[in-house]
């Protein structure tokens, strides 16, 4: 029977059968990701053959379809070892807010590069509209007009009083959703106001395995009643751009993406390099200067993540 993996513990899963019932499940045999070692083989979207044990709500997990697309992130242990936060995604999107907590521009350039590595579409979801000023919105939309100008469809949205929610559940509907965002941007709120009695989850979700070891949860994916479901990340600190290779990283900002074939040099950095177009975009003000701060700042390798 297929089914789909809905929560990953590392050592158990959740998996929906096609016969609309839930199973606990184990994973019997070896299943390997290509390309990458993972700590975990199995993550939250994916689609897996099971078998039923008799009597009882378990099941064995007996073969993973293959993947659409998958995210990672770098493992907690100090192996190279990577993990798989979530399989399947048709779209991302990040909460932020621009107060309480404060969304930085670097890191939702940081989540945008991420997003478009792993060729996923993606979005921002202005949270807390209720709070802003008529000074606050001012600089709300210049915020918007950055991403929308590049192509990154922006909402404004009031979790907490409803505001817009039709329109999220319209962006939701029948599509498996990763959401991300700081801690306290109101994701559980969101949730919570596109379904109405779903569990409320912790906000806490690092825990101690039974080794005594820090071990940090999975991701876990909510069923929407009007169809499609959602992947809410913990740990978004390490989701981040993981062995982009720096000559790369350009092709991850759409608005360099789009120029770059007309610098000078094919393997012009846009850094310091005479001819290059995308200095000269910037020059222009046709390239936001926060978009380009992101990608020296990430071609550098510094930590903006907070
Ligand atoms: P999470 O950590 O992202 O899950 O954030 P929560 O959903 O727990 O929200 C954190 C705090 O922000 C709570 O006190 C919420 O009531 C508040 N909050 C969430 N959404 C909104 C909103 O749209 N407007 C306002 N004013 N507060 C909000
Ligand atoms: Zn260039």
């Amino acid at each position: 029977m297929k089914g789909l993996v809905t929560k990953s513990t590392g050592s158990w899963y959740e998996v929906l059968g096609d016969d609309g019932l839930r199973y606990n499940c184990r994973i019997k045999g070896k299943f390997r990701t290509k390309a990458i070692k993972t700590t975990n083989p199995i993550a939250v979207g994916d689609w897996v053959d099971i078998s039923p044990e008799p009597e009882q709500e378990t099941a064995i997990i007996t073969h993973l379809h293959e993947r659409r697309n998958y995210i990672i992130r770098k493992s907690v242990n100090l192996s190279r070892q990577a993990q798989i936060i979530a399989a399947n995604l048709d779209q991302a999107f990040l909460v932020v807010t621009l107060a309480s907590p404060f969304t930085s521009l670097g890191f939702i350039d940081r989540f945008l590069v991420t997003a478009e590595a792993y060729d996923i579409p993606a979005g921002l979801l202005f949270n807390k509209l209720d709070l802003f000023s008529d000074e606050g919105l001012q600089i709300l939309r210049e915020y918007e007009s950055i991403y929308t100008n590049i192509g990154y469809p922006c909402y404004e949205v009031s979790a907490l009083r409803g505001t817009n929610i039709e329109t999220v559940k319209g962006l939701f509907k029948d599509k498996t959703t990763l959401i991300s965002g700081h801690s306290g941007v109101g994701k559980s709120t969101l949730i919570n106001a596109l379904h109405p009695g779903a569990a409320l989850r912790t906000a806490d979700i690092s825990d101690w395995s039974d080794k005594g070891r820090h071990t940090t949860t999975f991701a876990e994916m909510i069923r929407l009643p009007f169809g499609g479901q959602l992947i809410d990340t913990p740990g978004i600190r390490e989701l981040g751009v993981i062995d982009i290779e720096s000559h790369e990283l350009s092709h991850f900002f759409p608005e360099m993406r789009a120029l770059m074939h007309e610098c000078r040099f094919n393997d012009c950095r846009h850094i310091n390099e005479p001819g290059c177009a995308v200095l000269a975009a910037l020059e222009e003000g046709d390239i936001a200067p926060s978009r380009y701060e992101s990608y020296l700042s990430i071609y550098h390798g510094n930590d903006t993540r907070a």
